[in-house]
């Protein structure tokens, strides 16, 4: 059984669409995920029973769930988009863990909704499975994130430059609040509307918050540290459009995001990111702008327009010293370095010689502590005299092996997993689902996804599903 409470379906009207979910044929579970499952309480055993999978296909509701479609504006690549909303997604409800924490259950790829435009409202196996894998990796890893409670296949066939498997994926979030929720309301000129989302959104994320500005404030120190650490992990969303930003600082939006195999500052995955907007080394400089135009929407409701202006602009500079903090803390402890004096210098430095010789960022940073960083360089005198200057500092073993995950989820290995799951076999996506969630740890089944793809293996682009 499970038990929902809605929130956010008690906001006013123009908050969402109520919409149910359109079934679908024949759905089958591909994956229930048990640990979360238990995190919030719910009964995996129901879960993948016939009652718990006609649920997380949209075949049936809970009486307790009230489905909506959630509205939300946004800039999509600078750009300004008034109405987008959840195209193919829709909000079941809330759940409540034992805990009292609350969790957004969203189904997503779970048919069309009226603000499907024109997009058919699915989702197929890859984009799904991507999103499952990734985004369990980023929770396993520390990284603030939605996550992935299910995958179903769904039986029909979904239409992208070919015919693909369809599934739906159950997303788990602390809510599914963006900027481009008070964008919706602000460029309306809604201001009961923003007034209502802004005391949601303290309520339910920033209790410590005592207003606009405060609220600002809190977002602002949330996304520095998420940005911070996707940095650490060598991720790059790829689509930071102001609808992909989420209130509470969890990534959100797994679509074409990658992690780096050989590194450099400037990598792009997203076949749609031509200019380069979302690089890796982009990703603080665009929190930014998106942060001031959540600013932006705020600024009507902190008083004088002047002073809200001065404000809320100060405010939004605070990203930059957080976000440095946050940086050298985080890459501090890939270094394993307790001082913080020589972090910047030493990070830049090794950074440098990665890009020059485009180095596996994963493999370097795992490979500090043992003594194989030195052979992912071409020129590992220049990495020697580097690493002669770090030692001088006594890394932390400890330290580092808890920062440097062995495993990420590889590019070539998602695809990898993703071309057999089309072919109805799960194994490679089960393995690369636990290996990326245990990163830490030894296990030699495991040892091969540590490995850099072979050129013949590499995936440099990505797309949004
Ligand atoms: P995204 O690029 O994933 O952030 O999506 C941007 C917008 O397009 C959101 O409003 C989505 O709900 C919508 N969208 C994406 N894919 C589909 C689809 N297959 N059907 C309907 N709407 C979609
Ligand atoms: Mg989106
Ligand atoms: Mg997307």
């Amino acid at each position: 059984m499970i038990h929902f409470d809605n929130s956010y379906a008690r906001l006013p009207d123009g908050f969402f669409a109520r919409v149910d979910p359109t079934p679908v044929t024949k759905p089958v579970l591909l994956a229930l995920n048990e640990g979360l499952a238990g995190r919030l309480g719910l009964d995996a055993a129901w879960l993948s029973g016939p009652e718990g999978t006609a649920m997380l296909a949209g075949n049936a509701m809970p009486d307790s769930a009230e489905p909506i479609a959630q509205a939300y504006a946004g800039h999509q690549f600078g750009g300004f988009v008034p109405q987008l909303g959840d195209g193919r997604a829709v909000l079941l409800g809330e759940v409540v863990a034992p805990d009292g924490a609350r969790f957004d259950i969203q189904l997503k790829g779970s048919g069309k909704t009226p603000f499907s435009r024109r997009g058919d409202g699915r989702a197929w196996i890859g984009p799904v499975l991507r999103e499952y894998v990734v985004s369990e990796f980023m929770s396993a890893m520390g990284v603030p994130t939605t996550r992935a409670l299910a995958a179903v296949a769904t039986g029909e066939t979904v239409w992208r430059e070919d015919g693909f498997p369809g599934a739906v994926l159950t997303r788990v979030a602390s809510s599914h609040i963006r900027v481009g929720t008070f964008q919706y309301f602000a460029v309306r000129g809604n201001e009961s509307a923003l007034g209502a989302l802004t005391d949601h959104v303290i309520e339910r994320h920033y209790p410590q918050a005592t207003g606009p500005l405060s609220l600002l404030d809190h977002i602002v120190a949330r996304q520095a540290e998420t940005i911070a650490q996707w940095m650490a992990l060598g991720f790059i969303h790829g689509v930071m459009n102001t609808d992909n930003m989420a209130i509470s600082g969890e990534t959100i939006d797994y679509g074409p995001c990658a992690f780096m195999d050989a590194y450099h500052p400037d990598t792009v995955f997203s076949s749609i990111d031509h200019a380069g907007r979302y690089a890796w080394a982009q990703q603080p400089q665009v929190a930014v702008w998106n942060l001031a135009q959540l600013a932006t929407c705020l600024i009507p409701l902190m008083g004088q327009r002047d002073a809200a202006i001065e404000a809320a602009t100060k405010s939004v500079h605070g990203f930059a010293p957080l976000y440095q903090a946050a940086w050298c803390r985080r890459f501090g402890e890939k270094l394993g370095l307790t001082e913080a004096a020589p972090v910047q210098e030493l990070a830049e430095e090794l950074l440098t010689l990665m890009a020059r010789d485009r180095a596996d960022f994963t493999r370097v940073f795992a490979g500090l502590s043992d003594g194989t960083a030195r052979d992912e360089f071409k020129d590992p005198s220049a990495f020697d005299d580097w690493a002669l200057r770090w030692q001088e500092h006594d890394p932390d073993p400890a330290l580092m092996a808890h920062a440097n995950p062995r495993r990420i989820p590889r590019n070539h290995r998602v695809e990898q997993a993703i071309q057999a799951a089309v072919k109805d076999d799960l194994q490679p996506f089960r393995l690369l689902f636990d290996a990326v969630t245990h990163p830490r740890e030894v296990r030699q089944e495991w040892d091969h996804l540590a490995n850099a793809p072979l050129a013949s293996e590499a995936v440099r682009q990505t797309f949004c599903g």
